[in-house]
């Protein structure tokens, strides 16, 4: 099938490339130059695992290409996937439509024979009774199908994630645009769970899944905060929760508060879809001010760490908003550093595997940046652990004592074992113990 996918950034790039690998032909646009000229030279311009040897294969085959032409990639698409983003409005914090509206503006004129018209993007209900209005009224003799087809993937995992989804999710209207994306997913029919749904059901499913989502890990957050306060242990509790299949185990990890560019926005349009309708959604309202309140609160918990002490130096480890991925949109670790940087005094250190690069666009010289974690700790008087990357779980606890000057780790991520921490000398504070 000839696929057009517009917008290649975390959610398009990773599509484009794993529909190429099942033998598509993509095409995939974007309107920043020099992201395409980049991927046009070879050089991939996001990190993902097993992304790149995928990316040069397909590119090796010809199975997929990339451009800024609108008409280039949609002229003779069979489906046009909308892949742009929908960040949320600055104001109302509802999802900023924008991109979408462009976009649907701007293929408009390409289309040629039928072509189904799939949006990957997240986006509030009716969005697709929207763009169906504005393509007709750019070009009334289109021939076309909008299907909404969520898109459910993981950043650092989204290479996975495509090849193996939990399910697929389609909202279409009409029988033919249905047997497209059938069509499409072919090779995941006999082991994936494929749902028909109305259009507007199905872009229902995927706010009420992430807001979900950032319900339960607010809900083990407080639950750590409890553990705390209480003597118990939050990992006991959450395994004896999780055991139970009503609950299950996933989802039950507390850390520094729910981040990135998923969970944070698509609450609050959540919320905002619910005002808009007159419904009450007050578990996904509590969870966006409580998540908002815990990132204060980790702020604190490290400034307290170097209370009295004259231009403390915190060294950072961890910046994007999970392991295994560069993106640092919505980062717990930005915001809580951002806390931390409101007060004078303290020196701040960072450093994060892959994260380097995206994170000094957001901080730009108010901190410094290390080469990797031990040159962080230098004469550091706390340690901080605010991303789960693997790798810093491997970290030489008394190589980091002896470098730091005062041996405190604050561990946001429950990252090492308290009593390896305190036997190589460190005064340890973990989540929820
Ligand atoms: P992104 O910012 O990484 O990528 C969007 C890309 O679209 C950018 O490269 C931008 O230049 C391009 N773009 C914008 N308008 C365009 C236009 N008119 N023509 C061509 N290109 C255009 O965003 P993302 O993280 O990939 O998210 C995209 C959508 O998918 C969002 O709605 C998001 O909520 C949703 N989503 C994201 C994830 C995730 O983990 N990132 C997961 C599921 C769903």
């Amino acid at each position: 099938m000839k696929v057009a996918i517009i917008g290649t950034g975390y959610v398009g790039l990773p599509t484009g490339v794993g529909l190429a690998e099942l033998g598509n032909m993509v095409t995939c646009i974007d309107r920043e130059e020099s992201k395409i000229n980049a991927l046009k030279e070879g050089k991939i311009t996001l990190f993902e695992e097993g992304l790149e040897d995928l990316f040069h294969k397909n590119v090796k085959t010809g199975h997929i290409q990339f451009t800024t032409s609108m008409k280039e990639g949609v002229e003779s698409a069979d489906l046009v996937i909308i892949a742009v983003g929908t960040p949320p409005h600055p104001i109302t914090k509802e999802a900023d439509m924008k991109y979408i509206h462009a976009a649907a503006t701007e293929l408009a004129d390409y289309l040629t024979g039928y072509t189904v018209i799939a949006t990957k993007s997240t986006v509030p209900v009716g969005t697709g009774d929207d763009i169906e209005m504005l393509i007709s009224k750019k070009n009334p003799k289109a021939d076309f199908d909008v299907v909404s087809l969520p898109e459910f993937l993981r950043e650092g995992f989204a290479v996975h994630d495509f090849f193996h989804p939990d399910r697929i999710v389609v909202g279409a209207n009409s029988q033919r645009a249905k047997e497209v994306i059938m069509e499409l997913y072919k090779p995941f029919r006999s082991k994936t769970n494929m749902l028909f749904v109305k259009r507007r059901s199905s872009e229902t499913i995927k706010y009420a899944s992430n807001a979900f989502l950032a319900i339960k890990i607010h809900y083990i957050n407080e639950m750590a905060n409890f553990c705390e306060k209480a003597g118990a242990d939050v990992y006991e509790v959450a395994a004896g929760m999780g055991a139970d299949s009503r609950i299950g185990p996933k989802f039950l990890n507390p850390g520094p508060g729910y981040g990135g560019s998923c969970f944070p926005k698509d609450t609050n349009a959540m919320a905002f879809m619910g005002r808009m309708n007159g419904v009450t959604l007050s578990l996904i309202n509590a969870a966006i001010e409580g998540n908002d309140l815990r990132k204060k609160q980790m702020a604190k918990r490290v400034l307290d760490s170097v209370a009295g002490l004259k231009a403390p130096k915190i060294a950072v480890l961890g910046l994007a908003f999970k392991g295994g991925t560069d993106d640092c949109r919505e980062s717990p670790a930005m915001e809580i550093l951002n806390e931390i940087l409101q007060v004078s005094g303290p020196k701040v250190v960072v450093y994060d595997p892959k994260a380097m690069d995206n994170a000094r666009k957001i901080l730009g010289n108010k901190v410094l940046y290390a080469k990797d974690e031990y040159d962080a700790a230098k004469s550091a008087d706390v340690l901080v652990i605010l991303t789960e990357w693997l790798r810093f779980k491997k970290l030489d606890l008394k190589k980091l004592a002896g470098l730091m000057h005062h041996k405190r780790i604050v561990d946001l991520r429950n990252t090492f074992r308290p009593e390896d921490a305190v036997a190589a000398g460190f005064e340890y504070q973990g989540i929820g113990k």
